[in-house]
């Protein structure tokens, strides 16, 4: 499974993803437009990427727009814990990566995500918060989504680096529910618990200070290609992420409805 895992190729991946390729066609049968105004039942939403540096705040807004428009969201980064978590050759695999703050090869990315997008709770539409991560992650969703002639909702939170430093290091996650705070700017009730579970908060090992600047580092050098494409495509909405969470969800949606 290891060695099998290994040898996926980009080309093969997406060859392979026919069941994926049709989940996300039968399901992304929706132009930017969709978006605005209320949201029935029945109505699709589609594709919505979000991107953003490290700690810009990604898994706050996807959830705020998951709850809003009823769709999941795909946190690959939650994706790929889940399965460190598990012990599944997959997650044997990706944890060095995680841990040094390193990208997780697409041959271990892609097959994880393509699993996700196959389930019937992604029917409607869903939040993509960590892919696509590099120029060939963006061409590879793009012939995904490209396969029935669509185009993602692509959303870029704008933050500057001593805000992420500080967001980074003074973040800590709820392991149950995955609510996320800040020591700095968003502190639960309850110092160490979760305002939701009463769970005890943890910090993420990639958020140490040291991996925190790889991590920047990283983003810096491979997602600022894949955002440059979608630049250059004229599809990126760019949201000031330094605002409170709200004024950011407002922004995002009056963006989307503006699409
Ligand atoms: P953050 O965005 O705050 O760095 P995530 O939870 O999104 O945190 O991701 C944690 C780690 O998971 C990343 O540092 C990386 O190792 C891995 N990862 C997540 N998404 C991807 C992806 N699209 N491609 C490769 N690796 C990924």
């Amino acid at each position: 499974m290891q060695a099998e895992s290994r040898k996926i190729s980009r080309r093969t991946f997406l060859k392979e993803s026919s069941v994926a390729v049709a989940a996300v066609s039968a399901f992304t049968l929706v132009r930017p437009g969709r978006v605005r105004g209320a949201m029935t039942e029945s109505s699709r939403v589609g594709a919505i990427v979000l991107l953003g540096p490290p700690g810009a705040g990604k898994s706050e807004q996807g959830r705020r727009l998951s709850e809003r428009h009823s769709i999941p969201v795909i946190s690959t980064g939650d994706q790929l814990r889940e399965h460190v978590k598990r012990g599944t050759p997959f997650g044997l695999q990706a944890d060095p990566y995680m841990k040094a703050g390193k990208l997780v090869p697409d041959s271990l990315m892609n097959p994880i995500l393509e699993e996700r997008l196959s389930q019937p709770d992604c029917v409607r539409g869903f939040i993509l918060d960590g892919y696509p991560r590099t120029l060939a992650q963006a061409e590879d969703l793009d012939v995904l989504l490209k396969n029935k002639g669509l185009a993602p909702h692509v959303i870029l939170l704008d933050v500057p680096t001593e805000r992420l430093l500080k967001l980074l290091s003074g973040r800590r996650v709820c392991p149950n529910c995955r609510r996320t705070y800040n020591l700095y700017y968003q502190p639960p009730k309850k110092e160490g618990v979760c305002d939701v579970d009463g769970t005890a908060l943890v910090q993420r090992p990639d958020d140490q200070p040291k991996v925190i600047r790889r991590r920047l580092d990283t983003y810096q050098k491979e997602t600022q290609p894949a955002i440059d494409y979608y630049l250059r495509q004229g599809r990126l909405l760019r949201v000031n992420g330094n605002q409170t969470p709200e004024k950011v969800a407002a922004e995002i949606e009056s963006k989307l409805a503006s699409q």
